[in-house]
């Protein structure tokens, strides 16, 4: 009951901020000025931490949207690229020869 409560608070918030957010950017994709098929995306991801805020949310058309996603997905695989040579060196540079048993 009370789950389900907070679920639609947060639905109700994020639909809130959503139009808020359309508004302020006059119903126009930020990218390209587009006015159909607009989207709000989190310019800061949830799973980062961002927020259900209009200061978080910006208006794009599906095209852009998709597109926004595409080069998020890229710059993170390539994080994740540097993070893992990263551990590789440290392995190989900082342990001692008691760290591998
Ligand atoms: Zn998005
Ligand atoms: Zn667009």
């Amino acid at each position: 009951m009370n789950s389900l409560q907070n679920f639609l608070n947060r639905h109700h918030d994020d639909i809130v901020a959503s139009v808020a957010a359309l508004e302020r950017d006059g119903h126009k994709c930020n990218r390209c000025g587009a006015t159909d098929a607009l989207e709000v995306h989190h310019i800061v991801p949830v799973h980062a931490g961002g927020t259900n805020t209009k200061e978080n949310l910006t208006t794009l058309c599906h095209k852009c949207h998709v597109m926004i996603h595409a080069e998020e997905r890229e710059s993170l695989r390539r994080e994740k690229e540097r993070t893992a040579m990263q551990t590789v060196l440290n392995q190989h540079g900082g342990k001692s020869i008691e760290d591998w048993g």
